[in-house]
């Protein structure tokens, strides 16, 4: 696929205001600092469309931006630091899941993952988590630049070995660097092969999920931009994979 449009279209905090989901939507995810925004400017060939920066859990919202007037990529906050007070991360997290578990035009999730770390419980617990909520995801592996094709390919043989722990079938995987745009052919062709089974959903008989399910109604007021925030999974029940490193990565 080629992208010939790359437009921001709107950030909410509030399930009942995404936009109508009449397009495939593929919503892109991982840790705080993963490279998450930098490979989504190279996927859209846009430098500045998803803010790149340092400072980690600064992407707050969900962020959607339209492609080739064709389907919808969503930046999705970076997990990993816990930086919110409990109680708005928990009205943060609710949001987030809702999202994941009922947006009816998510095609799929992109994890991303930093190639150069071994497996880290965080990623493999929203592995499971959405396993086990039946959302369809692929893994990205990011900053393959940074180390040898090698090194890169044995941390994802561990991740996908990791991952057999509690799934039968091991999602499709992707090497990436948004320094060399490695993979990203690879991530927009599966974009594209997805997108031609796409059908609309009919909107007239389409349930309001959202404005009736009282925990979406008034995020905004729980919402302070002066904070990040950031979501956290529970560990699923089967999951119990050690974490070698659970802060202070990259
Ligand atoms: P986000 O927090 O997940 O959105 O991560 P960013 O895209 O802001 O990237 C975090 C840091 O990693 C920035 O300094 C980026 O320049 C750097 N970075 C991201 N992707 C790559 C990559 O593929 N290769 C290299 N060498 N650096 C990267």
């Amino acid at each position: 696929m080629i992208v010939k449009s790359a437009e921001f279209i709107c950030s909410n905090t509030r399930v009942d205001k995404l936009p109508d989901p009449l397009l495939p939507e593929y919503a892109f995810i991982g840790r705080s600092n993963v490279g998450k925004s930098s490979l989504i400017n190279s996927l859209v060939n846009q430098k500045g469309l998803a803010k790149t920066s340092q400072s980690p859990g600064k992407t707050q919202l969900i962020n959607h931006f339209l492609i080739n007037n064709d389907w919808y990529l969503v930046d999705l906050p970076g997990y990993g630091y816990a930086k919110s007070s409990k109680s708005n991360r928990s009205d943060w997290e609710k949001f987030i899941r809702r999202y994941l578990r009922d947006r009816e035009n998510l095609q799929c999730v992109f994890v991303l993952i930093d190639s150069r770390h071994e497996p880290q419980k965080i990623d493999t617990d929203f592995c499971c988590w959405l396993g086990e909520n039946g959302i369809p995801f692929m893994l990205i592996f990011t900053k393959a630049d940074k180390q040898s094709r090698v090194k890169s390919d044995q941390n994802v043989a561990k991740f996908r070995k990791r991952l057999s722990t509690w799934f039968e079938e091991i999602p499709q995987t992707f090497i990436t660097s948004s320094e060399t745009n490695l993979g990203c052919d690879e991530v927009l062709s599966v974009i594209a092969e997805i997108n031609q089974g796409f059908e609309k959903p009919n909107l007239i008989d389409r349930p309001t999920f959202a404005l009736k399910d009282p925990d979406s109604k008034d995020l905004d007021s729980h919402y302070d931009s002066t904070k990040s925030y950031d979501i956290s999974f529970d560990p699923p029940s089967v999951a119990n994979s050690e974490d070698p490193d659970q802060e202070g990565l990259v």
